[in-house]
């Protein structure tokens, strides 16, 4: 399992403590690093590693 499939299990099970909110398609998480304050990613629901790799209505 990658890094990011960890985290997005995590988010799942209640302990990722970076998670801040679930969207239609993924999830928003804090950086683990704050370098930039209030430095946010987004993580698709299913992880790919290109975005052509989603459908379409995913993108
Ligand atoms: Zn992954």
């Amino acid at each position: 399992m990658c890094l990011i499939c960890d985290r997005i299990e995590m988010i799942k099970q209640g302990t990722n403590p970076y998670f801040v909110k679930e969207l239609e398609t993924g999830y928003v998480v804090i950086g683990d690093n704050q370098h930039f304050k209030g430095y946010t990613l987004f993580l698709c629901k299913e992880h790919k590693t290109e975005l052509f790799q989603l459908e379409y209505n995913q993108k």
